[in-house]
């Protein structure tokens, strides 16, 4: 059985996440997970993210994957201690130490290893596997033949890889530029005054704008790429492998992990809906014949230069280097419906005037041109434009006139000029 596991940073992404079609979702509890900066659960949202996701057959996964220091001892026992009661369906760990722990304390909780733990072959697989883990999510750096030679060593072990979104350029969070260039003062910092990448905060200084210079050796450099904006010489491309997922079916893998808990709403849906598509027509045998949307899918959102990462080569010449560090973005996220009627109340999440170009997305590939739109405010008098601060419902209307009445968690987005 195939999943596809969408991030969710909070509650609404993790419904947005549902809704466009994710089989499971990943989260993080407190400050315990590799995205110490995503929303994050509180415990009390924890427990009833996991009623709602069972509620409606699908499964979450609770990142605990920190490097462990002796200092944390306290914290993680006692998330541990919580998990085995509110039991997730799995525990994301990276650290034996949190291994270790979580088998006395949450033994009944299955376990998947971290791409942060970098398990880059057989062997390791096979040690994690003796270990009683269920699941190795597969270090970003691993080529489709060194998946299957896993999958051949381990036709049982749950394989997991992340399909789409951000690169590291260490061996993923294995880094301490971050750590260190924060504590230089550049990027902004937290209370303890480090931003460290193996704590779940990290900078992301790998990405920023440097600028190389030798003062005795003018001749002897090293290509870089470099645009009007300047040399990033350290930015990888995200990943995407939309066109490959046959492959990785191919390959073994038997979950498409979405990665960026950060990230919005609109990409959630954006993302997941597109990859649904391709999975599902895949493992139906139906023809692909919506790629050109799909396409546009994944480029509307926020999004670097593309590549396919370690999958097929390694990417020493173009992959991990970006001409540019900017992020491309198309669309605003204008609005999500909050209830199913022609008359769909709305929250508002961006501004949205008579003039803006809207539409309308939901599962399945649904994509709807809106024509017209008629808001009506809080106490039901009609509006020109609906502001993000108050509640408004809205009658939508295509492109030839008729009315549409939207799904509960569709989603408006309009054309950004950002
Ligand atoms: S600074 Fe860059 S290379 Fe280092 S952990 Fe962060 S994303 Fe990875």
């Amino acid at each position: 059985m195939l999943e596809l596991l969408a991030p969710a940073g909070n509650f609404e992404k993790l419904k947005v996440a549902f809704h466009y079609g994710a089989d499971a979702v990943y989260a993080g509890l407190d400050k315990l997970s590799l995205r110490a900066n995503a929303d994050n659960f509180t415990r009390e949202e924890l427990m009833q993210a996991i009623e709602y996701t069972h509620s409606i057959g699908k499964k979450i996964y609770i990142a605990l994957n920190i490097y462990f220091m002796p200092e944390h001892e306290e914290r993680i026992i006692d998330a541990l201690n919580f998990l085995a009661k509110i039991k997730p369906d799995g525990m994301i760990i990276s650290d034996m130490g949190i291994l270790y722990l979580a088998k006395e304390y949450a033994p009944n909780i299955p376990i998947h290893i971290s791409t942060q733990a970098n398990c880059t072959n057989q062997y390791a697989a096979k040690m994690y596997s003796t270990l009683g883990v269920s699941r190795v999510v597969l270090a970003r750096e691993l080529g489709l033949n060194a998946i299957k030679e896993i999958r051949k060593t381990l036709p049982n072990l749950e394989l997991e890889a992340f399909i789409h979104g951000a690169m590291c350029i260490a061996y993923s969070g294995r880094c301490l530029l971050s750590s260190y260039m924060t504590t230089q003062g550049l990027g902004t910092l937290k209370d303890d005054g480090t931003r460290s990448a193996n704590q779940g905060d990290c900078a992301h200084s790998c990405r920023w704008e440097f600028f190389l210079k030798e003062k005795t050796r003018e001749n002897d450099t090293f290509a870089i790429s470099s645009d009007e904006n300047g040399t990033y010489i350290l930015s990888s491309k995200d990943i995407c492998m939309i066109e490959h997922v046959k492959d990785l079916i191919d390959a073994g893998v038997s979950s498409f992990k979405i990665e960026g808990r950060m990230k919005s709403i609109l990409y959630i849906s954006s993302i997941v809906r597109a990859y649904r598509y391709v999975i599902d027509c895949i493992q139906s045998g139906k023809t692909l014949d919506k790629m050109e949307q799909v396409y546009q899918e994944l480029d509307v959102v926020s999004h670097r230069e593309f590549s396919t990462g370690f999958f097929y080569k390694k990417p020493w010449n173009d992959a991990n280097i970006a001409s540019s560090a900017e992020y491309k973005r198309n669309t605003r996220l204008a609005a999500m419906v909050l209830s199913s009627e022609q008359k769909a109340n709305l929250k508002i999440y961006n501004k949205i005037t008579q003039n803006d170009k809207l539409v309308l997305i939901g599962k399945n590939m649904k994509t709807i041109e809106i024509g017209k739109v008629q808001f009506f405010d809080k106490n039901g008098n009609p509006a020109l434009e609906a502001k993000h601060t108050e509640p408004f419902s809205a009658i939508l209307y295509d492109t030839d006139g008729n009315i549409v009445i939207p799904e509960e968690m569709d989603i408006l987005r309009m054309e950004s000029n950002f």
